[in-house]
């Protein structure tokens, strides 16, 4: 039998929470792909969201996800209505896995265990047949008139559509050490640079040194304006750590900062600084109210999201592809999207997953 070189019609470089949703939606379109991680396992980085319980999606509607979502509303709009939060519960249900909802709506499988969500792509997969390579970074990627060579360190594979799926900068040891962002570059791609998202703010004020360790789960954050409007307001778990300040509500307050600043900083010297200088974060818990300026975020490193990564103005939000490179799409936090705690990145994740998929198929 005469054998031909035949190309995978889609590789999905990096199998965490998009890469996995993506093998698995492209699988039930009988779409033949194969699902690439340099890590030893699929989702290292899912199976630690929520202390290890998965706060896969909040349970309202998709408008409401994108009021909520911020800056990169406009671009995963699309996506978003198309696999809205309620669409991701159905698709959970339909691979039988028992879910929770939280009072607040927040989506947890109903075990607590996110290897419960990591499972059930795992056995989706299997099911469909889906190679997937673990232990296998891909190293490069090669446009070609015919689709793309997709370089790893041993071999490499033929590919006619590409999708980047391989997360941002934040906790790299569980793999995403910002490769795609440097394909992507390397194709042309700009790159917006990174920020810390979702991450604890360091002060030495002894107010909360000295309560180091201690949660409020009843507490509140307020961003305050130099000239003295509430911008931001978040009521939420505040914790006190020895490096500073943590918890959901100085999360979320910490993620806005970021983004205030990205959107009003001009390019002159020290511009960050001084805005950052002249924003109020009002921290409220056991009855104190505590004011401060220009608290500095922990390193992106520790962050739980990375703000920044593949400008989405060179992508296609009707499609996710690449405005450079055809046949190149992006997925997950590569791009330059995040939103706020609550299941939101997770669900950024799936739904840009999900539009890429469609698209090609
Ligand atoms: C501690 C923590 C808690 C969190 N909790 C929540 C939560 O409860 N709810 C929520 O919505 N979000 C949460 N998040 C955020 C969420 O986990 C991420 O936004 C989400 O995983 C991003 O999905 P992704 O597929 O884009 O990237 P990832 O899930 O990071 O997956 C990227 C994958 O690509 C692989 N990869 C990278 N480079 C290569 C390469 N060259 N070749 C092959 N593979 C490669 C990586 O190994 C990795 O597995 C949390 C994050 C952290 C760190």
């Amino acid at each position: 039998m005469a054998l031909k070189h035949t190309p995978v019609k889609l590789a999905v470089v990096g199998g965490g929470a998009a890469g996995m949703f993506a093998a698995a939606v492209a699988a039930e379109r009988g779409l033949s792909t194969v699902l690439i991680e340099r890590k030893a396992r699929l989702g290292s980085k899912v199976l630690m969201t929520a202390n290890g319980r998965c706060n896969f999606t909040k349970d309202i509607s998709a408008e409401d996800f994108l009021r909520d979502v911020g800056d990169c509303a406009p671009f995963v709009a699309r996506a978003v209505r198309e696999c809205p939060p309620r669409k991701i519960i159905q698709g959970f249900k339909s691979l039988d896995v028992p879910l929770r909802r939280m009072p607040d709506a927040r989506m947890f499988p109903a075990d607590g265990k996110a290897t419960t969500i990591v499972h059930a792509f795992g056995d989706l997969l299997r099911n469909n047949e889906v190679p997937v390579l673990t232990n296998c970074a891909v190293t490069g990627l090669q446009p070609q008139k015919n689709g793309f060579i997709v370089a790893t360190k041993n071999f490499t594979l033929w590919a006619e559509n590409v999708l980047l799926a391989t997360g941002g900068v934040s906790y790299p040891k569980l793999g995403s050490v910002g490769d795609g962002q440097n394909f992507a570059r390397d194709l042309g791609h700009r790159l917006v640079p990174y920020r810390p998202g979702l991450i604890g703010l360091e002060t030495s004020d002894p107010r909360i040194v000295k309560r180091a360790g201690r949660r409020f789960e009843d507490g509140r954050a307020k961003v305050i304006g130099p000239d003295g409007a509430v911008l931001f307001d978040y009521r939420g778990e505040v914790d006190c750590e020895t490096f500073g300040l943590s918890g959901a509500a100085i999360y979320n307050a910490q993620r806005f900062i970021e983004h205030y600043i990205v959107r009003n900083a001009d390019s002159a010297r020290g511009a960050e600084d001084r805005i950052r200088a002249s924003l109020t974060l009002e921290v409220w818990f056991e009855h104190e109210r505590l004011s401060f300026n220009g608290l500095r975020p922990r390193p992106v490193k520790e962050a739980i999201v990375t703000l920044g990564g593949v400008s989405l103005d060179d992508v296609n939000p009707e499609t996710m592809e690449s405005r450079l490179v055809p046949h190149l799409y992006f997925a997950g936090e590569v791009l330059d999207i995040d939103g706020p705690t609550g299941g939101y990145n997770l669900t950024l994740a799936f739904a840009t997953a999900r539009k890429a998929v469609a698209s090609i198929a």
